[in-house]
């Protein structure tokens, strides 16, 4: 299974991301904001099949969140697998929907077997 290790936060804007995120590729992302204390919480997962910069800019205007995390991964599958991962790891309990497959693949969750 591929690391989780997610680099970030960083402030979610278009220079940000231009500086952070400057390979074109898949990956995966989590947006949301530091409570009081400093601890990060999100409240978006996701991942883009082939440019996660591009991804990324596409929220910038759609969230009030202020932050991101992101990888990349090595293909889209992997960023499916790793979506997968996260949401069961660390979203299943924050009212995030279970990741979905792309349209034209017949891919399963590797942890329950979802598909959709
Ligand atoms: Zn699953």
């Amino acid at each position: 299974m591929a690391s989780l290790k997610m680099e970030g936060p960083f402030r979610l804007n278009a220079e940000t991301i231009d500086e952070k995120v400057n390979r074109i590729s898949p990956g995966n992302y989590v947006i949301g904001r530091r409570n009081e204390s400093g601890t990060f919480l999100f409240k978006r997962i996701g991942r883009a099949n082939s440019d996660l910069n591009s991804k990324l800019k596409s929220w910038v205007s759609k969230t009030t969140k202020p932050l991101f995390k992101f990888r990349y991964s090595s293909s889209a599958r992997e960023a499916f697998a790793v979506e997968c991962a996260i949401y069961h790891d660390f979203a299943k309990d924050e009212r995030v929907e279970h990741p979905k497959r792309p349209d034209s693949t017949n891919w399963r969750c590797p942890r329950c077997g979802f598909y959709k």
